[in-house]
């Protein structure tokens, strides 16, 4: 699960990256709003996490941009005010939650945890598009025309769960290697090709009719065509 941590108190953003890491999230941080406007628009997060005063923009108008934008995906706000105002505003703006500074490490998670539930796509954890489905606890491809499956690597996994959750749209290279390898580390746009010819032999040794297709200087899509 990939968060999107925009607070510009640096050692404060540090410290809860790092613990948001301990638990296996995968962070970026942001330490101004603009900044984090835009890495909240490119729609790879599973959860954001807004700190209200922020220099250039603030959260409330972070999470209102985004909204506008039908970027829907969980907001967390932090402020260091307690007062109701905010906490109305934050949550008139379009954020599901809502928690006052200093906060404990552990409400932080259970808030955490309780925002990223909302955001599973189906209550059994199975994707589906065209003639494959995607048991997201097994990592396991499967094809529903002849029952044939297969286990996806991790970076396989998340590519196809990429594309499953975007269904319809291209989803560009850069999308992709933020989605799947961070802000922080260097995508390399290599990777994605490499990562991209896996998951495709992936789907044709199960023998799905369902393909990536790459659209010639935009990016990739996920397509059905059941001939
Ligand atoms: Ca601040």
């Amino acid at each position: 699960m990939r968060i999107l941590l925009v607070e510009d108190e640096k050692r404060m953003a540090d410290a809860l990256g790092e613990l948001l890491r301990q638990e296996k999230y995968e962070v970026d941080c942001f330490y101004d709003g603009l900044s984090g406007l835009a890495a909240g628009e490119s729609g790879i997060y599973d959860i954001m996490i807004l700190d209200v005063m922020l220099p250039e923009m603030d959260g409330f108008e972070i999470v209102k941009k985004l909204r506008q934008k039908r970027v829907h995906t969980p907001v967390l706000m932090l402020t260091a005010k307690s007062g109701l105002e905010d906490k109305v505003t934050g949550l008139d703006c379009g954020a599901d939650d809502y928690l006052t500074k200093p906060f404990m490490a552990r409400e932080l998670l259970a808030r955490l945890r309780a925002l990223g539930r909302r955001n599973i796509s189906t209550p059994d954890n199975t994707l589906t598009f065209g003639d494959i489905s995607l048991e997201t606890s097994s990592a396991t491809l499967n094809c529903t025309q002849n029952g044939q499956s297969v286990r996806l690597g991790e970076k396989e996994y998340r590519i196809l769960e990429y594309l499953i959750a975007n269904s319809g749209q291209i989803l560009s290279r850069e999308q992709l290697a933020v989605k799947i390898w961070g802000f922080e580390n260097e995508a390399e746009y290599n990777n994605v090709e490499v990562y991209m010819s896996f998951t495709r032999k992936k789907l044709s040794f199960v023998g799905a009719k369902t393909k990536i297709k790459a659209v010639r200087g935009m990016g990739y899509e996920l397509r059905w065509e059941d001939v």
